[in-house]
């Protein structure tokens, strides 16, 4: 018996020897070197910052309902970025797409390298009405205060589009000859899917016969003290984004009097399908949760690092314990919304049809095909009825190791060598979406400081940003587009 207990203990002794090993060796440390020559740049803080205010004032607003589409903010708009950086608009072709979505092209001296994109969208999401008054300053103002700078689309998107042109406005006031052709490419229907847009420029790039050494659009940023237990800031660049479908769900049945009902109603029946969707949750995976953790696993404390370098034995545990939390899960699985309900419109009338709409957000690795089987077969009844409303796939995953995400990264420990930089996926939807038919290597990032507070306000109420995060972005994209011009 006591050989059996000392056996058995040398056996624990052995587990862990190796679990604390395994965590002591399994991640190395993989970040870039920081860019060299990241000088300070000639821009003129006052003037930039004026323009990027004069932006936020042009209400280009994208409502869910096309009619209230306001030709005359996006036509302003376009005539703003003209008369705003009168040097890109002399040195590259300005293409307009669809009316009102821009395409810059700056030629290259070297026709053989593959040209790079820059991407950005110029609508922004409507204000709520009743939250209007809960604004510190007019969302549509552009107020700039106490080193602030507040209103709509000052992350989310001018932010991006604004330093953009102030990079490239700058790097031609120096004179700059591109080896490598870039385009600029900016959206006006991001918030609303993209779909005349982006989607256009990049059937306007496909017709042209363009492919892109890389593509660089809005999605990541450097987050501050949301990865638990590491200390400096880490700059995540979205390489693939997850998919989207609407699925609906209708009963029909027989209406009458709500007197002389039948067993189950049209809304029994749905109600019940949605409970066995809701009851059996898509399996859970951690290949993109450990992709990001890989990149910055050295920093990590001891009990981070013991789970994630032991997932042979622990990931099972580490999969319950993250599911648990709601932003963890979501990058974890398919993730499951009932969103919308109906049945009958009157309270003593049997409903001659329920319908119910369930969103999903796709992880890769599965498709809207594979999702809407999974949840037929799930219902197994009949009497529901499942279509797709609207629907599109996940994308796939870009390197890390292209010459764009080295770029990109190394860049960011240039401006700032504290800054971590790990690959992740992006669980909301972009434009960059479209453009891997254009390119292996679409990245999403936006240089750009966010905490958790700042997640609260970005489609919300008092977006903002700090005027320092404005001239740190312009001074990124003028080092990234002048490296990337290069051979
Ligand atoms: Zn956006």
């Amino acid at each position: 018996m006591k050989k059996i207990i000392i056996r058995f203990f040398y056996i624990v002794v052995a587990f862990i020897a190796i679990l604390v090993f395994r965590a002591n060796t399994v991640f190395l440390d993989q970040q870039l070197e920081p860019a060299t020559g990241i000088t300070e740049i000639a821009v003129d803080e006052q003037l930039a910052v004026q323009r990027f205010s004069k932006a936020l004032t042009i209400r280009t607003v994208s409502y869910d309902e096309r009619s209230n589409f306001d030709a005359d903010s996006f036509i302003k708009f376009q005539q703003f970025l003209k008369s705003a950086y009168p040097l890109v608009n002399e040195n590259a072709t300005l293409t307009i797409v669809n009316d009102y979505s821009l395409v810059y092209h700056l030629p290259g001296s070297n026709p053989s390298l593959q040209p790079v994109l820059f991407m950005g969208h110029m609508d922004v999401v409507p204000i709520e009405e009743i939250t209007r008054g809960e604004w510190t300053y007019p969302p549509f103002s552009g107020t700039v205060a106490d080193g602030i700078i507040w209103g709509r689309g000052s992350v989310d998107d001018k932010f991006t589009v604004i330093a953009l042109m102030e990079a490239m406005e700058l790097l031609l006031a120096e004179g700059v000859q591109p080896e490598r052709a870039v385009y600029f490419a900016f959206g006006h229907d991001e918030e609303v899917g993209g779909k005349d847009g982006a989607a256009s420029i990049a059937k306007y790039f496909q017709d042209l016969g363009i492919a892109f050494d890389y593509v660089m659009d809005e999605g990541g940023a450097i987050t501050e003290g949301m990865m638990e237990g590491i200390d400096q800031p880490v700059a995540v660049i979205g390489v693939s984004e997850k998919g989207y479908v609407n699925l609906v769900l209708t009963v029909n049945a027989a209406g009458g009097h709500s007197s002389q009902p039948p067993a189950q109603t049209a809304v029994g029946i749905l109600s019940r399908a949605i409970v066995r969707i809701e009851d059996n949750p898509f399996p859970a995976r951690l290949d993109f949760m450990y992709m990001t953790i890989e990149a910055i696993g050295v920093e990590m404390p001891f009990t981070t690092r013991l789970a994630m370098s032991n997932l042979w034995l622990l990931s099972p545990l580490v999969k319950r314990t993250m599911l648990k939390q709601k932003d963890n899960a979501a990058a974890l699985r398919t993730t499951t919304a009932a969103t919308m309900v109906s049945g009958s419109p009157k309270s003593n009338i049997l409903p001659t049809r329920a319908r119910a709409v369930i969103n999903f957000r796709i992880l890769p690795g599965e498709t809207v095909e594979s999702v809407e089987q999974r949840i037929i077969g799930l219902i197994d009844d009949e009497r529901v009825v499942v279509t797709t409303e609207y629907g599109f796939n996940p994308s796939p995953v870009s390197p890390v190791d292209s010459r764009g995400y080295e770029l990109i990264a190394k860049t960011i420990r240039g401006i700032d060598p504290d800054v971590l930089v790990a690959p992740y996926m992006v669980r909301g939807g972009t434009d960059a979406k479209y453009f891997y038919p254009l390119s292996h290597n679409v990245y999403r990032f936006m240089m750009l400081r966010i905490d958790p507070d700042t997640v609260g306000y970005l489609h919300g109420i008092d977006e903002h940003v700090a005027v320092a995060d404005f001239l740190e972005a312009i001074r990124f994209y003028y080092h990234l587009v002048r490296q990337s011009m290069g051979g």
